[in-house]
């Protein structure tokens, strides 16, 4: 090969025929998280052979296996786990359940994840993965034969110093006790390290619950700190209200802020002085869904984005914000709570609008950084007070804040670019320290 990197594969493939680098992954999640890479990449200057490196995942698992339905129907589902840097310790990342999970989607996701985790600090490289499926249209029953069957489909994969799998959308505590359950019974004795997000009584930390939400909370908190404007008031818009949505909203208006819209899967919800929340979560533990809560006026799922307010959290789904809804938007600031939540295309309208979009990599940090915290005290065998795990975890996402707005400054760039610059410099430089074996 004359040239390495992203060049020379004309000298070992057949032109023609040959799929280009990455093939493999492309959808629309993995260009939008591949556009945000070289943007960043291109501002640090980033050597063409760690650039094609890191823009595609290492390696990944496509699994279809059975599962009986409780009406004893056999159906045959998908599932993925995708690795995407071996180089900075094992791989971490969440397993979600949805209709929409695909290969390019773990891939962006664990791309991601890597960034993240080097933002963060953490020792982990980014993984990802999930079963293609609705989990709504899901028995218990069913949702337990399909968590163990994919944790044993994957375990040549994954591993307490391999790959550490942790709860993400769909999937919670309980499904995190059943695969940490089906890889002890593979092994022989108890692993709880396996996975992160467990409850508490097997190994779990205090704090994993609220984590990701809270790290939100004390991001929005550090941020409106640094502009001198007070939370208590404000205007807030939620786009999805499960784990980490609704630890957000709870959080904020605590903290006193109004929350004046929210969303689920079924429907949205407005109220311009500011929802009962209390209200809402009496509906949702009695109903499942938002549909029919009388909290507050009813407004279609997706306009819930549109609602005046101060600030907006997307926090459910990535490509929700979009160049077809980026300018009817009426907010000062997004953060996403949610992964990938804005397309690079409504990133650069909001850019002209004026309009601060703090990103995934730093606002949802707080669940792998707690998840982190959880994997150092079942190595332990020793468990951490609440109050040791939030004051941690605070400090760990201030001292991150603090790199992507010194990132910002050197960079003079938005906020996503400079939180991935800084990521992308320490993963390199592990690439670049560890060189290419053999
Ligand atoms: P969850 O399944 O607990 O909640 C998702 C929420 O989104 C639910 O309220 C669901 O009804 C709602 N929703 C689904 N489709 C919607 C739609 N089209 N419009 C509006 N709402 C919709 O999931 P979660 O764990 O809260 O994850 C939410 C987001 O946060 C995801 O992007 C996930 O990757 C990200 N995230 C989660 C964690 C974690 O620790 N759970 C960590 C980091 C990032």
């Amino acid at each position: 090969m004359e040239r390495r990197g992203s060049g020379g594969w004309e000298s070992v493939l057949d032109g023609e025929r040959a799929l280009s680098p990455g093939a493999e992954w492309d959808s629309e999640l993995h260009r939008t998280a591949v556009s945000q890479f070289d943007r960043a990449a291109d501002l640090v200057e980033l050597e063409p052979e760690i650039r094609t490196q890191l823009r595609q995942p290492r390696r990944a698992l496509v699994v279809n296996f059975p599962v009986h339905r409780d009406d004893g129907e056999l159906v045959t589902l998908t599932g993925y786990r995708v690795q995407h840097v071996l180089t900075m310790g094992p791989m971490k990342g969440g397993i979600r359940f949805g209709p929409a999970v695909s290969l390019g989607e773990c891939a962006a996701l664990a791309i991601w994840m890597t960034f993240k985790c080097a933002l963060l600090g953490l020792p982990f490289g980014g993984a990802k993965g999930g079963v293609r499926l609705d989990p709504n249209r899901l028995s218990r029953d069913e949702m337990e034969r399909v968590m163990r069957r994919y944790a044993s489909e994957i375990f040549s994969l994954i591993g307490p110093d391999r790959d550490i799998p942790a709860p993400d959308m769909a999937t919670g505590e309980r499904e995190m006790a059943w695969f940490m359950d089906t890889y002890s019974q593979q092994v022989g004795h108890p692993v709880p390290e396996i996975v992160t997000g467990k409850p508490v009584v097997l190994g779990g930390t205090k704090g994993r619950d609220s984590a990701t939400g809270l790290g939100a909370v004390f991001c929005i908190e550090e941020i409106l700190r640094g502009k001198g404007e007070p939370i208590e008031g404000k205007r807030v818009v939620i786009q999805g209200i499960g784990k980490v949505g609704g630890v957000v909203a709870h959080e904020l208006a605590e903290r006193g802020a109004r929350i004046v819209g929210i969303s689920d899967v079924s429907a949205g919800l407005h109220n311009r002085d500011g929802l009962d929340l209390e209200l809402v979560s009496e509906w949702v533990s009695e109903h499942r869904f938002l549909r029919g809560c009388p909290a507050g006026e009813a407004t279609e799922r997706d306009t819930i984005l549109e609602i005046p307010c101060d600030i907006l959290v997307p926090a459910a789904l990535e490509r929700q914000i979009t160049a077809d809804n980026a300018r009817e938007l009426d907010c000062s600031i997004i953060f996403e709570a949610a992964n990938g939540p804005t397309t690079p295309e409504a990133d650069r309208i909001l850019e002209q609008r004026g309009i601060d979009v703090i990103p995934d990599v730093l606002v949802n940090s707080g669940g792998v950084t707690v998840s982190y915290y959880e994997w150092v005290q079942d190595q332990q065998k020793y468990s951490w007070t609440r109050e040791d795990v939030v004051q941690r975890l605070r400090r760990q996402m201030a001292e991150a804040l603090g790199r992507v707005v010194e990132g910002r400054e050197r960079y003079e760039s938005d906020w996503r670019t400079a939180a991935q610059a800084v990521a992308i410099q320490r993963v390199a430089e592990t690439a670049r320290l560890r060189t290419v074996y053999p």
